[in-house]
C-alpha cells in the first residue's frame, strides 16, 4: 500500500508515521509513504496557497489552482492512480467499515485542508471526503495520520499477530471488543474475573462473547442494530439495556 499527502506542513507526519509499528509497518515495506508540499505548485514569490472568499466571510480558503495542479502531476507518477481522500467535518464519518474498504486500494492520496477550508471546486478531485468527528480541527493532517493508523493495522504483517486486529471493537461482529486483563489477577482489591484464570477455553471466549455483549449495550447501543446477534444474544443484550435503564431511574 502506497500513502500520500499533499499538505502545507509536510513535515508533520513523520515523527508519528516512523515510530513504533507504523516505523515498523514502513521498514518492512507493508506500506510507503511520501508527504509533498503543496506549495511546490504555485507560481508567485510569496509561494501562496490561499485566498479571500467571494462574498465576504471569516478567514482565507485554499485556491484550487495548486491543488488541481498538484494532483494532475501526482496522478501521473506511478504505476496506478490514487484513490483521492479530502477531510471536512462535512464528509462522510470515518469509520471502521471505512478503513476496511480503504486497505484494498493500492494508492491512496490525502488532500489535507487548512484555514477555513478548500474552494468547493477542488472536491470534483475526491474519491471520498471523510470526516473523523463532529468538531473542527485546524487543518486535515491529523485526520489523515487517524485514517492511515487504522487502515494499516489492517494490512497483511502491520501486527506482530495476524490476529489481533480480528477481536478489536467494530472488527468481527459489530461489537465493542470484551474486557481484557493482564498480571497481577489481583490488584488494589480488584479481582480479574475467574473465569479467565480456568484455562477452560470454552467458557473463556463464552464469557467474552458476552462481555462484548454487554459492554456494546451499556456504551454503544446504537452499534446493536447492525451487530451479527443470535435471537438469544438479542434478548440478553435487551436486557443489559433494561436493567440500565431501571438503575439510571432509581
Ligand atoms: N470551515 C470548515 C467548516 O466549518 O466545515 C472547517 C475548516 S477546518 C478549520 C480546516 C481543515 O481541517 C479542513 O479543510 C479539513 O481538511 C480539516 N478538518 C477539520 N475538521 C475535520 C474533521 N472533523 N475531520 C476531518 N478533517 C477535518
Amino acid at each position: 500500500m502506497r500513502f500520500e499527502a499533499l499538505s502545507v506542513f509536510p513535515e508533520v507526519f513523520s515523527p508519528y508515521l516512523d515510530a513504533s509499528i507504523m516505523g515498523r509497518a514502513q521498514r518492512s515495506g507493508v506500506f510507503s509513504f511520501e508527504a509533498y508540499d503543496l506549495r511546490d505548485w504555485t507560481h508567485d514569490r510569496h509561494r501562496t496557497v490561499d485566498d479571500a472568499p467571494f462574498g465576504g466571510g471569516q478567514g482565507m480558503l485554499m485556491k484550487p489552482a495548486p491543488i488541481f495542479e498538484a494532483l494532475d502531476e501526482l496522478s501521473l507518477n506511478g504505476s496506478s492512480s490514487p484513490h483521492v481522500v479530502f477531510f471536512s467535518p462535512c464528509g462522510q464519518r470515518f469509520d471502521q467499515r471505512v478503513a476496511e474498504r480503504l486497505a484494498t486500494k493500492e494508492r491512496i492520496l490525502f488532500v489535507c485542508g487548512r484555514y477555513e477550508g478548500i474552494d468547493e471546486r477542488v472536491y470534483t478531485l475526491a474519491d471520498d471526503v471523510l470526516s473523523i468527528g463532529d468538531y473542527v480541527l485546524t487543518g486535515g493532517e491529523l485526520a489523515a495520520l487517524v485514517v492511515m493508523d487504522a487502515v494499516v493495522r489492517l494490512l497483511p504483517g502491520a501486527l506482530g499477530d495476524e490476529l489481533s486486529a480480528v477481536d478489536e471493537s467494530f472488527s468481527s461482529e459489530g461489537l465493542l471488543e470484551y474486557a481484557q486483563y493482564t498480571r497481577p489477577a489481583s490488584y488494589r482489591g480488584m479481582d480479574v474475573p475467574e473465569v479467565l484464570l480456568s484455562g477452560d477455553h470454552a467458557k473463556v471466549r463464552e464469557w467474552r462473547r458476552r462481555n462484548a455483549l454487554e459492554r456494546t449495550a451499556l456504551w454503544r447501543p446504537d452499534l446493536l442494530e447492525s451487530a451479527r446477534l443470535t435471537d438469544e444474544e438479542r434478548l440478553f443484550a435487551q436486557d443489559v439495556l433494561r436493567s440500565d435503564g431501571d438503575d439510571r431511574h432509581e
